[in-house]
């Protein structure tokens, strides 16, 4: 594996592999690197000729530099992950190298009702941040291909509008949930977790299928007024429980009205924020 710290390094060596017709599949990551990460990279690898991962922890979309400072950062368990799985190039580039100072990296992009629900409640300018970061990491890799997860349902959501206002050619392709075996969704945040909170958390899963299964024959209300109740255990403590279109992410009193929703939380256990979502129709 190719590792680049530097934008210039990455992209005289991208350039290259682009002239001899070689297509790329990015996958940008924070690090803490997991299977749900690796899913990322198997799908670039098995649609793309060349798999590039990036490990930034973006510090433009945390909204508690408290949090920033307590994301795990794993850089040599990251490396051989990303080994074993034969990623082809690994760009980990310094603040410096994604924000150069003489380089106006800010996004006047309006994502309207999109930014406004759920996540961006609840984290103030976190989705201008990823967005700005994305933004700048599409720009510096340039690829045929994006995979994100469906893990940050209302993150892939404004990123592929991102691309469409753009007017961009690059493919967003959205890759399902990993969990644990026990239900809990994959995340960096996980190892945070105390060993109760850990054993306890696949509550929020086993609630999403709940959810899945009350959608055939109950109202978005109805099912958001079930998990609240359900989820109100003590030492967590859930910011929302939304049913909202799959598409515009607003909500809607009757399943028959849409053509697609899904059930997000966000909840806190202990001081660790887990985040998940089901695909109801
Ligand atoms: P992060 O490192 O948390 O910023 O995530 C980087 C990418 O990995 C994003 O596109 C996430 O949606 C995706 N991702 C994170 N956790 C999972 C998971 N459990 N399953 C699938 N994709 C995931």
């Amino acid at each position: 594996m190719y590792i680049f710290k530097k934008v210039d390094d990455l992209q005289n060596h991208l350039e290259k592999l682009r002239q001899a017709g070689s297509t790329i599949g990015f996958a940008p990551t924070m690090g803490a690197l997991h299977s749900g990460h690796l899913s990322l990279i198997n799908a670039a690898k098995s649609e793309c000729d060349i798999s590039v991962c990036s490990i930034f922890v973006n510090p433009t979309q945390f909204n508690e530099s408290s949090d920033l400072d307590k994301y795990p950062r794993t850089a040599g368990a990251d490396i051989d992950l990303l080994t074993q799985v034969e990623n082809d190039i690994l760009f980990m580039p310094p603040v410096e190298e994604v924000y150069p100072k003489d380089l106006d990296t800010t996004l006047s992009l309006d994502f309207g009702q999109l930014a406004n629900v759920m996540e961006g409640q609840f984290r103030p300018g976190h989705f201008d941040g990823m967005a700005q970061v994305v933004k700048r990491l599409l720009d510096i890799v340039q690829p045929n291909r994006l995979y994100m997860g469906q893990k940050d349902y209302q993150q892939f959501a404004i990123v592929q509008n991102m691309l469409k206002q753009l007017e961009s050619d690059i493919t967003i392709v959205r890759c399902p949930i990993i969990r644990e075996d026990d239900g809990l969704a994959m995340s960096s945040r996980n190892v945070r977790l105390t060993p109760e909170f850990r054993a306890s958390a696949p509550i929020i899963h086993d609630m999403l299928l709940k959810a899945k299964d009350m959608a055939a024959n109950e109202t978005p209300q109805k099912i958001m007024q079930f998990a609240k109740n359900l989820l109100d255990i003590p030492g967590y403590k859930m910011e929302y429980f939304d049913i909202v279109d799959g598409e515009s992410l607003q909500a809607f009193d009757d399943f028959k009205s849409v053509q697609s929703a899904v059930a997000c939380v966000a909840i806190w256990a202990g001081d660790v924020r887990l985040i998940d979502n089901i695909i109801l129709k």
